[in-house]
């Protein structure tokens, strides 16, 4: 499931939110037709008596009854119609309103996600990998090769492959991609590309820099006050869908930060959940950098993928000169 079960509760409380305002709305409504209406009134009172006797008649034996009683509360309904129009208010004044009318805002059609929750659950889960703004403009949608060229193309356009197939396996292998080379390449770009594409298909995606991951693990382990909300974060960077871990190496690394790594990565490899990682370290760099075990877990488990070429940033920033 893509989202935690505080996450689901809180887009549920929405949802009664959403009922208590229709319920509310029309309840003011009707207030007021039936202070300007005084026959409106009656004719809801005669809805509500005629619903009762046909009930009884149902009960008794009467097959005719629910029929009978299907015909009157339809000229009813007509002739509440015709008074709301008649003083200048449309047909539906008294209907609910609901903010999704496929639904009633209860999220739900015959037991089945209705197309509005599904989009809750997406915005969600949006905000949720800190990546909202990033992903309207790092996405697929946007792929350029013009920017590379010679064996620089190559690679990226092996790279590209090789994130689309990563896509189209997510729900079936177990796989993790680590993007390395020299600052602007596109690694970055690329793991945001899987993630938009990810996230669209109802996956939880965690996005961090390096330096916002270790800040956040080491508050659920040293910091007393923001301790059960970042602990709540680190079960979320531990179990989410595909976690994705920016520019490794650009945090200040020390051995907490070196033990933290190996213990996300590790957690995540047992619950078999795919990671992204982007550095600008070269592997040997990773590797004294880091411990030993570190660089063989992603040495064995990643997907090496090597980006080369100038700085795309600069470029594209002297383009729009
Ligand atoms: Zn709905």
């Amino acid at each position: 499931m893509p989202l935690t079960n505080s996450q689901y509760d809180s887009i549920m409380r929405s949802y009664e939110e959403k009922q208590r305002r229709a319920r509310y709305l029309l309840a003011e409504r009707t207030k007021l037709i039936y202070e300007k209406i005084p026959a409106y009134e009656q004719l809801d009172r005669q809805v509500s008596s005629i619903s009762i006797q046909k009930g009884r008649q149902l009960l008794n034996g009467d097959a005719n009854a629910l029929s009978e009683l299907k015909e009157e509360l339809k000229t009813l309904s007509r002739q509440r119609a015709i008074l709301l129009r008649e003083n200048g208010y449309p047909d539906d004044y008294l209907a609910p309103v609901y903010e999704c009318g496929k639904c009633s805002d209860t999220g739900y059609i015959d037991g089945r996600k209705c197309s509005c929750l599904r989009a809750a659950e997406v915005e969600l889960i949006y905000e949720q990998s800190h990546i909202k703004n990033l992903l309207e403009t790092e996405n697929f949608s946007q792929l350029s090769y013009s920017y590379y060229e010679g064996e620089h193309l190559e690679k990226f356009k092996k790279a590209v492959q090789i994130c689309q197939n990563f896509i189209k396996s997510f729900n079936s292998d177990y796989q993790n991609l680590f993007f390395y080379g020299t600052v602007g390449t596109g690694k970055s770009f690329l793991s945001c590309c899987v993630a938009k594409e990810l996230i669209d298909m109802g996956n939880l995606v965690i996005y961090f820099s390096a330096a916002q991951l270790f800040d956040t693990l080491s508050k659920s382990t040293f910091e007393k006050d923001s301790k059960e909300a970042a602990a709540g974060i680190a079960e979320d960077v531990y179990g989410c869908d595909l976690l994705i871990i920016d520019d490794l190496g650009t945090e200040l690394t020390n051995s907490f930060v070196s033990s933290q790594l190996f213990s996300c990565l590790n957690n995540r490899f047992l619950r078999k959940k795919s990671t992204i990682i982007t550095t600008n370290l070269s592997l040997s760099e990773l590797r004294d950098r880091y411990s030993d075990r570190i660089f063989s877990r992603i040495t064995s488990n990643y997907e090496v993928c090597k980006l080369t070429g100038n700085d795309i940033r600069m470029k594209k920033k002297t383009d729009r000169k």
